[in-house]
């Protein structure tokens, strides 16, 4: 959510450069922008609501060797310039930008008032520089005031805030992620690589209770609350600038998903040995917990049935947001599974933190190396997607889901069969998605656009994959979008069909088979537009969208012509897919 850029070096155009990485950031997704430029001695501050992309660069040609730059996401406070980011002191001096919430603004907010403060905006974030001006009363290291300002808030966030006179930046985190891109001639902090990434691949992650300080020529970690130096590690990232643009396609979502013709076989290349050590983790552990959020808690969905069907194994499966009710359950011999793209994702961390309190070991499946969720767990395996843009998961969610189920064949002894049937699973994904098929989804989209309702039915693994289904329409075309256990249908759901509906049926070529073409029979006997997406076609289906036979891998396949259908839907609606109204690409919030 939101997103922040800041640097300081040796350049003289950081104005523009802030603004031009800041547009790298929009996929976050946000509602104003700001930009605040050390010029002289003096603070030059440009905000506005609306798209960063719409900002000319040169705008910012000042002469300036530090700045920095915010996507709002506003919590606290309508989406208006003044509520936009940059803050300032009364003095003008130090300039402030913030992700996350400061819980105890309200009383910082009344202290401060009486302390004489005027506020110009309804933020929690306009308390920060106030205090941090306070503190340099008695405290005039800018670095050291920011460190007691920090102490007063309560809360998760993320602050880069500069003082001029001191020409100094600094960074502290305590929950949402901020990335230094090191370069020759200076520092780029950020909330995600693809902001700096055209000036460098060398990163530093500042963790959570840090705080960094720089003043372009060197830069300083230490513990957020008593000082401490701590020593980082730079990383080199491996994935290129290509990887991180549009190319060819109109947009991130429709590129992403169709580069599942790879990137699923990257999630399968996975080191043999490690993943027969974790699959012998969850059948030792006493419990196992899968938590994921959103399209990643789907992931975990489809998995319960993997390992259920292929393992014979049970594992508990639950939103990060709700985990924490559950935690009676973990034991030090439990085995926490967390599954998530951006490996930030809030509710998700929860959890996992619930699980180490409790001595319970955890396994990440992560798209984001370096993330958070990856730094903090016992094991990682990466999924290897690649960069994903869009605020629409696709390609992670088949990434995430084939790891799991290659874990699930690892633990019945049947690791290299596993990895088989899912290579194979990527050459029948890889015919499917040729021009003509793409073509024929647009076409079924076309048809079904102007309805305001839909609903996607699945059984077993297919299941997961209707809810899944339901979060991509919803999120991207603003459809009504609903997905239902087949099962459940007659219990109540079909008194919404009417004349026309379109509903999805999610088949594959199994023992539930039969079961859920009586469902689309008796969805079709009640006037609904049936659409399957099936291996083989059947009289009950109005529309036919046909994927390969796959076995147990089907939940992977058949999700895929319903990303590509949610994002026509969402581009013949007049919706821009990528950018999806209300919605943050990592939740960093609860
Ligand atoms: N709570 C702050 C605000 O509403 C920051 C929001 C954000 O993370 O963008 O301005």
């Amino acid at each position: 959510m939101c997103g922040i850029f800041g640097y300081v070096g040796s350049r003289n155009n950081a104005g523009q450069l802030v603004v031009k990485g800041l547009k790298n950031l929009e996929y976050r997704g946000y509602d104003s922008w700001g930009v605040a430029c050390k010029v002289g001695d003096a603070v030059l501050v440009e905000k506005d609501i609306g798209k960063i992309s719409a900002v000319n660069e040169s705008e910012f040609a000042h002469d300036c060797g530090m700045a920095i730059s915010h996507t709002r996401w506003a919590t606290h406070g309508g989406v208006t310039a003044m509520n936009a980011h940059p803050h300032l002191n009364e003095a003008g001096t130090i300039a402030v930008v913030h992700n996350g919430i400061i819980e105890n603004f309200q009383s910082l907010r009344n202290e401060l008032k009486e302390k004489g403060y005027t506020f110009k905006s309804e933020t929690d974030t306009e308390v920060i520089p106030y205090i941090i001006e306070e503190e340099m009363k008695t405290t005039p290291d800018f670095a050291s005031a920011v460190r007691k300002a920090c102490a007063k808030f309560d809360g998760r966030y993320g602050i880069l805030a500069f003082h001029t006179e001191s020409n100094t930046l600094v960074a502290t985190r305590t929950g949402s992620p901020l990335i230094v891109g090191v370069g020759e001639d200076g520092y780029f902090i950020a909330s995600d690589i693809p902001a700096f990434m055209e000036h460098t691949k060398t990163v530093q992650y500042l963790d959570d209770g840090e705080m960094l300080v720089t003043d372009g020529k060197s830069i300083l970690f230490t513990d957020l609350e008593t000082g401490e130096e701590h020593p980082k590690r730079e990383i080199e990232i491996t994935w290129s600038v290509e990887e991180a643009q549009k190319g060819e396609y109109a947009h991130f979502m429709l590129k992403e998903i169709m580069e599942q013709k790879d990137s699923i076989a990257r999630a399968v290349n996975q080191d043999d040995d490690q993943i027969k050590v974790i699959a012998d983790a969850i059948k030792n552990a006493q419990g196992t917990f899968l938590v994921g959020s959103g399209t990643a808690h789907k992931a975990c969905m489809a998995a319960e049935y993997f390992f259920s069907v292929i393992a014979k194994h049970h594992v508990n499966v639950t939103s990060g947001g709700e985990f924490k009710v559950h935690h009676h359950f973990l034991k030090p011999e439990s085995l926490m599974i967390v599954v998530s793209q951006s490996g930030e994702t809030a509710d998700t961390l929860e959890a996992m933190k619930v699980a180490k309190s409790k001595g319970a070991k955890v396994l990440a499946i992560v798209n984001a190396e370096g993330s958070t969720i990856d730094r903090e767990a016992d094991y990682t395996l990466l999924i290897n997607a690649g960069p994903e843009r869009a605020v629409a998961s696709t390609k992670a969610l088949t990434g995430q889901m084939a790891v799991l189920m290659m874990i699930a064949h690892a633990m019945n002894d049947k690791l290299h069969e596993g990895k088989t049937l899912l290579l194979n699973t990527v050459s029948s994904i890889n015919d499917m998605l040729n021009p003509r098929y793409i073509d024929f989804l647009e076409e079924v989209a076309q048809e079904i656009q102007h309805h305001e309702d839909l609903y996607i039915i699945g059984k077993s693994w297919n299941y997961p994959i209707a809810l899944e289904s339901a979060i991509k329409i919803q999120e991207v075309s603003y459809i009504h979008a609903e997905g239902f256990a087949a099962s459940e249908l007659k219990h109540g759901p079909i008194a919404l069909i009417e004349e026309g509906t379109p509903c999805i049926a999610l088949l594959g070529n199994d023992e539930v088979t039969p079961d859920i073409i009586s469902n689309t029979i008796e969805l079709k006997a009640r006037g609904a537009q049936t659409i399957a997406i099936a291996p083989e076609n059947n009289e009950a289906f109005d529309t036919w969208i046909k994927v390969p036979d796959v076995g147990v891998a089907q939940a992977i396949v058949n999700v895929i012509p319903i990303q590509v259908l949610a994002y026509f839907l969402a581009v013949k609606r007049g919706k821009d897919p990528d950018m999806p109204r209300n919605l943050a690409k990592s939740v960093t919030v609860k």
